[in-house]
């Protein structure tokens, strides 16, 4: 190939991996709509809002993304924080309006690029799953489904656009924040892939109450931010459909570390996983309702337990109690069920520990 011709070609691959951002013309409340975001051409210094066009309604009308970009002065390293992909999880929707409250871009080298309430119709139905109305309806995980197909069903073309006209080409950096699912809870947890360059590195900026080292779960958000080269981890904040000021505050000190360690802001981090003591393990084992009926924990979050220790209880309607569970393994509690209502199969406790097997080396 003659160098020119290549020089031609490589400009062209660029430039095309990096469009422009693609307004649709339309404005919602003022928003300009768009399509795709090129943070690259927006005004430094600037705080910008738009609405990322999603997937159609089944009547014809398309769901719209809130996005916002706090455009930092200085170019630099491009953060971006993900909320609402499951829609009964809310508490990173305050981490998000709190942190854009009080960033200042033209402070910034580099820029926060937030999406707040990505699962639209999740969050309308106070449910995790995405609702399709299609061959009689039904709910699809929508953190299962990542990067989504431009011609696939309506949940996964909305992420389809989520990941290319959003994360694609501008992050480099993701955090997918979400909550326990609905009737259970988290401390403030995270999912990190230790396997990918700059992950625990990442992770261990928050000072969370545990890490779970863990080899992804396919087609998580988390998982296709890594696969195309971001750095991504999954923050889990606390329990589902409620705001935690203290967890809410503690994801703002990550993220405000993130913003120091990767020279969007100046200074040094402050209060991280080494000084919180973050218990960092490879294995979780889930105790599970073997039977319907009303559960009592007798545990609390971040309790350390002993292997055969008494975790829970359940009673039939009369009240007798039908069922015990314990600890199949010393380790600290990381989940515990909020509703006492359970049936077969439903968490009651999970527990977190260090396995120091090699198969759990980077998760199991
Ligand atoms: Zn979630």
């Amino acid at each position: 190939m003659k160098p020119l011709l290549a020089a031609t070609l490589l400009l062209t691959a660029v430039s095309g991996a990096h469009a422009a951002t693609e307004y649709t013309g339309d404005r919602i409340d003022g928003v300009p709509v768009i399509n795709r975001l090129d943070v690259d051409d927006l005004e430094p210094g600037k705080m910008h809002r738009f609405y990322l066009q999603g997937a159609d309604s089944s009547i014809g009308q398309h769901w719209y993304i809130p996005v916002m970009v706090a455009k930092g002065a200085k170019p630099g390293k491009v953060l971006g924080l993900q909320t609402g992909v499951h829609g009964d999880e809310i508490n990173g929707t305050q981490v998000v309006h709190r942190l854009f409250d009080r960033l200042d871009p033209t402070a910034l080298s580099g820029s926060v690029i937030a999406v707040v309430a990505a699962n639209s119709t999740g969050i309308l139905a106070n449910s995790r799953y995405y609702q399709l109305q299609g061959d009689s309806g039904g709910g699809v995980d929508f953190n299962r489904i990542w990067p989504g197909k431009e011609k696939g069903n309506a949940a996964e073309q909305h992420v389809w656009r989520l990941f290319n006209g959003v994360w694609k080409g501008n992050s480099d950096i993701v955090v997918d924040l979400h909550t326990q699912s609905t009737g259970t809870t988290y401390p403030l947890y995270i999912y990190a892939d230790y396997r990918v360059a700059g992950v625990k590195e990442l992770a261990e900026l928050v000072p969370a109450d545990m890490i779970k080292v863990d080899t992804g779960e396919p087609a998580a958000a988390e998982q296709a931010f890594n696969d195309v080269g971001m750095i991504s981890i999954t923050l889990e904040v606390g329990g589902p459909k409620v705001y935690q000021p203290e967890l809410i505050a503690r994801s703002l000190t990550g993220i405000d570390n993130m913003l120091k360690h990767y020279g969007l802001l100046a200074g040094k981090p402050g209060r991280t996983a080494k000084e919180q003591k973050t218990f960092v393990g490879n294995q979780t084992l889930s105790v599970k309702a073997r039977q319907g009926g009303f559960a009592e924990i007798l545990v609390t979050l971040g309790q350390d337990v002993k292997a055969g220790q008494e975790l829970a209880v359940q009673r039939n309607g009369f009240g007798d109690i039908t069922a015990r569970y314990t600890a199949p393994e010393d380790g600290r509690v990381a989940s515990i069920a909020t509703d006492p209502v359970r049936e077969p199969g439903s968490l009651l406790v999970r527990l977190i520990r260090h396995n120091p097997e090699a198969s759990c080396r980077e998760g199991c």
